[in-house]
Formats: C-alpha cells, structure tokens, sequence
C-alpha cells in the first residue's frame, strides 16, 4: 500500500493529467544556436530565449573555458564570504553602463533577483501594484516581502492610477512592478505612462526586462525604446536569455544597490556564480555593446513572422498564437515538431486559462527561410487567423 505521501501525489497526478496540463522536461540537447537534438530527432528551434546565439558563440565560450582554467569551476562561497571574484565588478559596471545606473548588483539568476529584492525593500507598511502578467518570481517576492500586493490589469494605466487614488495612502511606500518586454505575450510595457504615474503618486518603479535586455534599444532594453527614457527607479534582468548564460542582476542608485547587497537574502544564503558564467556575461555584455546591427536581429526576425501572417508588427522578439484550449496547443506544437520546429504550447497555469498558446521566440542566428516555412505550415492551418 502506498504511503499517504505517495497517494496525495498520486491524486493531484490524476487531477494534472486529466486537465492536459501534465509537464515531462524532456532531454533536449542544444548543438549549436537554435539547432536542437530531442528523441534523436533534429529540429530548428522557436523556443530558446537565446536571443543572440550568444550560448554558442565562440568568443563567449572561449571567456567561459579560460576561466574555468584559471579559476577552476566553482565559486567555493557566497559572495560575502569568499566567492566575490574580481569579475563581478567588472560585470556590475558592464551592466550598470548599460542600463545608464550608477550601480549594479549580480546575482545567482533571474528568480534569485526579483525574489529576494522586493522583500528587501518592502514589508508589510508598504503597498505593491504589480501587473496582472508579471512574471512568477516578482509575485513570489511581492508576497515574501508581507506588502500589501495588488494586480492591475495588464497594461491597464487607468486602473492602475485608480488603485493608487483608493489605495496609495494608506501605505508607507508603495512600488510599482512590471516587465519591460512580457514574456508570455511579447507586448511592452507603457513606461513612460508608470513613470508618470510613479512621479505622482510617490512610488518606485521597478521593470524586469528579462526579454528586452540585447534585443531591445540597441540593446540597453525596453526603456531605451522611449524618448526621453523614462525614470525607473529599480532595473532588474537575466543572464539566461539574450546574455547567453545564467545568472540575475539589479541596477539602481549606489546607495539603493548597498542596501539590496546588504539584505537580499538570497545574495547572502546562497552561493556566488561560477567565475566562467562571470566571464561569458562580460564577453556578451561586449557584444552587445558594440554590434547595433547584430542587436537588431531577433526583432526583425520576429517581425518578418508577423508580416507573413499579416498580424500586427512583433514589438519584441516573443511572438504568441493563441489557440484556446490546452489541447489545440499541444497538437499545434506536435504538427509543428513533425515538421522539424520546436515551437512549445504554453499552458495554464503559466497564462491565463482558456489562451493555451504557441509562443514563438526569434534569434538573430535564425535563416529567413526556415521562418518563411514555419509560417507557411501556420497559414495552412489557419492558427493565425
Ligand atoms: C526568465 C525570466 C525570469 C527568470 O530568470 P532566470 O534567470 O531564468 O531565473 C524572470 N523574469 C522574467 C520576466 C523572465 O522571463
């Protein structure tokens, strides 16, 4: 007989399963770029969030395995300990020179940031108004930090500025959150408007610009798309996606990133990067820094897919079909993997449920013409329209 650990994992089992929404990490192997190996099948890959091919490029690769050499492959401590090696500084003033901050502060990825770096600035005084689609780690921080949280709806400034007139003061502070480019959707966020509206009601603003980080204002991200840029407060962003290798950061004032340096938690608890992860980063913060033209790519990639469909101009790299049901998702994704692409189905509970989607990610290594087939397959089913 089972155990009642067992057979309560079996129940909720049974109940995934039944609503399609059952997920298997399948072995995947990345060759090179966009080019992937699953089931020992080839396939061209619309699912990586390597915008720039950066993972593979050998200038990248190079920094990472020099480190390794010179520094070994661990970092042995937490960065307040013994792991802060001298490439962290060097990449804090990298991103911080892009982001146009005086600071920066690295950390252990993406989730690891937005995670500990709200509850290092807000408790339970204080008020958060996060957008209805921002990502799963800023929620998560928001409600570790014991704030008042509330959703606007996405993108939604007159409901935004109206829980601000009903809410703003009765809190202490109050933080404002959103994603530059959002990830599910591909849409961006109304900067200059939340900036605006962060002015006037004494708020901070804080974007997670995950996906608009290389792609993005010649690569700067989402902010630089506006003129003048608009005031954030508090930039945060992944070495996972564009930057081609892994790990987290936050850019602001020196003393806003002293005070986060001294209180995340998970900056203090939790080990420093490898030292090569630190040397790829700064390789690719190079790249992106100084090849404009590369930089354009997945945005223009992305944009002849939605040309060919005849939808509305891509404004990221990040291109949605939404399809409904889980299961029209999944069996798109199946037609789609048949014909050697690797296009995911986004399901519940990541988006919405009744908009299970394809989404489609664009890379500058991408050929035209592997675009132009992918489309093709979409207009004869008619998933476009
Ligand atoms: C991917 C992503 C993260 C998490 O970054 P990781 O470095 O992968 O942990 C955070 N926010 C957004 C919007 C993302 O898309």
């Amino acid at each position: 007989m089972a155990d009642t650990l067992t057979s309560f994992a079996n129940t909720q089992l049974a109940d995934i399963k039944a609503r399609h929404r059952h997920r298997m990490a399948q072995p995947t192997m990345r060759q090179a770029e966009h080019h992937l190996t699953r089931n020992n099948k080839e396939l061209i890959s619309f699912s990586c969030n390597d915008y720039l091919g950066l993972t593979h490029h050998p200038d990248v690769k190079g920094a990472a395995e020099d480190a390794i050499r010179q520094y070994g492959t661990g970092a042995g401590a937490s960065r307040l300990v013994t792991g802060n090696h001298p490439l962290y500084e060097k990449v804090e003033h990298q991103l911080a020179n892009l982001k146009g901050t005086e600071a920066a502060c690295i950390f252990g990825s993406g989730y690891l940031t937005n995670s500990s770096v709200i509850p290092a600035l807000m408790d339970k005084q204080d008020l958060i108004l996060a957008d209805k689609y921002s990502h799963a780690c800023l929620v998560d921080g928001a409600q570790l930090s014991g704030a008042r949280m509330i959703r606007f709806p996405h993108n939604n400034m007159d409901a935004c500025k109206r829980l601000l007139e009903k809410h703003r003061a009765q809190y202490r502070h109050c933080l404002l959150i959103t994603e530059g480019v959002f990830s599910m959707d591909g849409d961006i966020a109304p900067l200059d408007e939340l900036s605006e509206l962060a002015h006037e009601y004494d708020c901070w603003l804080m974007v997670d610009d995950a996906h608009g980080v290389g792609v993005l204002g010649d690569g700067a991200g989402t902010h630089a798309m506006f003129s003048p840029y608009p005031q954030i407060d508090i930039h945060t962003g992944t070495f996972s996606k564009a930057i081609g290798s892994y790990g987290g950061y936050v850019c602001g004032s020196t003393p806003v990133i002293d005070y986060i340096r001294n209180t995340a938690r998970s900056l203090i608890y939790s080990t420093a990067l490898p030292p090569s992860v630190l040397a790829s980063a700064s390789k690719a913060l190079d790249i992106i820094q100084h090849d404009k033209d590369y930089v354009a790519k997945p945005l223009a990639h992305a944009r002849y897919f939605t040309n060919l469909l005849g939808l509305p101009d891509a404004e990221s790299a990040i291109v949605p079909l939404i399809m409904g049901e889980e299961e029209q998702a999944l069996e798109a994704s199946r037609i789609l993997y048949d014909a050697g692409f690797l296009v995911s189905a986004i399901r519940p509970p990541t988006i919405p449920p009744g908009t299970a989607r394809l989404r489609f990610t664009f890379s500058a290594t991408h050929r035209r013409e592997d675009i132009t087939r992918l489309a093709n397959i979409i207009i004869e089913h008619g998933w476009h329209v």
